[in-house]
């Protein structure tokens, strides 16, 4: 679906109830599983659309619920094995709505994270647990956020360097962890904390290029591995690696906008992970937040490429306000689906992603609704990224 905006005064156009309704799916007359799992989404949503509400973002409900997490988060969870990750949905969702917190509890969350930290480098689940690629990367995205010389400084980046070497293969791919599978988020979080820790050099990423180009499928997007279905995550992961690593041209260009522009619903205006699944708010930004990095593509090729995305990035943002918001706080998967802090962060980040192209587009009050800018590639927000990038960039890189 490519951009409806047509408006000319650039004006964020909704679309009307009768226009949605428009947009129901078609069978063809082959009921199945899958369809009649659909016609249930579409049901709800049409309940919401149809209430015509003003999308308005409660940020206030949002930002208590984050608040309420962390703090349950210090009290229980102790077996948990995601906490760098819980850590950095939630900071990175207050960063995004505008909110900061004071310096004592940051200070805390700071020593929290160096203790998952490994001597050998690279941080673990939790205090202790074996380092993993995808914790590290939550935890150094976590890390930046709070953007403390403290929590700059807590990162070893000589053992963090000789960790991403210590699980890079032969053929270009990550192990996830020591003796663990490999796959494409592997690589995508091995980039994305050499590039901001700028620890990164040639030798950690050989043939790590080929290998994430042979991940795009005949679909258009990326598999979490050669051979394996295009995946809305593992899609972003690829895209992004491949900025990272300086090769965007290795890619199919053409064939991934076909299948990306097709993932967001017609009728629900939200994303879909992959071909034939329903609408899920987290794919707003594992979709959406490719959009951005496709832009830039782009506009090297031509640049003069225009001011919005290359999706409805006003019914993308009706989705996540009149849908997906949970009356206390939170942001959801679709409607009727529990509150968590992981679809929190990446719903927001979407509606950041939707409101945020070179030519802002924020349907509903700009004053309620306006989140702040992230940077898609790291999925950090832009100053935690710049002032990150900043910081390492002026460290020489360690042996
Ligand atoms: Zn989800």
């Amino acid at each position: 679906m490519w951009n409806s905006v047509s408006n000319e005064s650039g004006e964020p156009r909704v679309r009307t109830y009768a226009e949605i309704l428009k947009q129901k799916q078609d069978d063809e007359g082959w009921q199945s599983a899958t369809s009649a799992k659909q016609a249930e989404v579409e049901t709800e949503v049409l309940k919401l659309y149809k209430l015509r509400n003003v999308p308005i973002l409660t940020r206030q409900k949002h930002i208590s619920f984050l608040k309420k997490s962390l703090f349950r988060q210090s009290e229980s969870y102790q077996l948990d094995s995601s906490r760098p990750w819980l850590c950095y949905w939630i900071l990175h969702s207050l960063q995004i709505l505008g909110e900061r917190l004071d310096s004592d509890e940051y200070s805390k969350i700071v020593a929290f994270l160096g203790k998952c930290q490994s001597p050998e480098g690279g941080f673990g689940g939790g205090p202790g647990q074996l380092p993993h690629l995808a914790s590290t990367y939550a935890a150094i995205n976590a890390l930046c956020t709070i953007g403390t010389p403290q929590a700059y400084e807590i990162i070893d980046r000589k053992a963090l360097k000789q960790f991403l070497l210590s699980l890079h293969e032969e053929d270009g791919s990550f192990c996830i962890h020591k003796d663990g599978e490999q796959d494409i988020r592997g690589v995508y979080c091995a980039l994305s904390v050499a590039k901001l820790t700028n620890i990164y050099t040639p030798e950690i990423f050989k043939e790590t290029e080929n290998w994430i180009a042979a991940c795009q499928t005949w679909e258009g997007g990326f598999g979490a591995a050669p051979g394996m279905e295009a995946h809305g995550g593992y899609a972003f992961c690829g895209l992004a690696a491949l900025m990272l690593i300086g090769k965007p041209q290795l890619f199919c260009l053409r064939s991934f906008l076909r299948w990306i522009v097709n993932r967001q619903m017609r009728l629900e205006g939200g994303f879909q992970g992959r071909t034939n699944k329903l609408v899920d708010g987290c794919y707003s930004f594992w979709q959406g937040g490719a959009f951005p990095l496709l832009h830039a593509i782009l506009s090297m090729e031509d640049n003069v490429y225009g001011c919005h995305w290359l999706f409805d990035q006003e019914a993308l943002q009706e989705y996540l306000l009149l849908c997906c918001q949970h009356p206390h706080g939170s942001l959801l998967d679709k409607p009727g689906i529990s509150q968590d802090v992981y679809h929190t962060c990446y719903a927001l980040s979407g509606l950041s992603v939707a409101q945020n192209s070179p030519r802002p587009l924020i349907i509903g009050s700009r004053i309620l609704n306006l989140v702040k800018i992230i940077h898609p590639v790291y999925n950090l927000e832009n100053t935690c990224a710049a002032n990150a990038l900043k910081y390492f960039n002026t460290l020489p890189i360690p042996d």
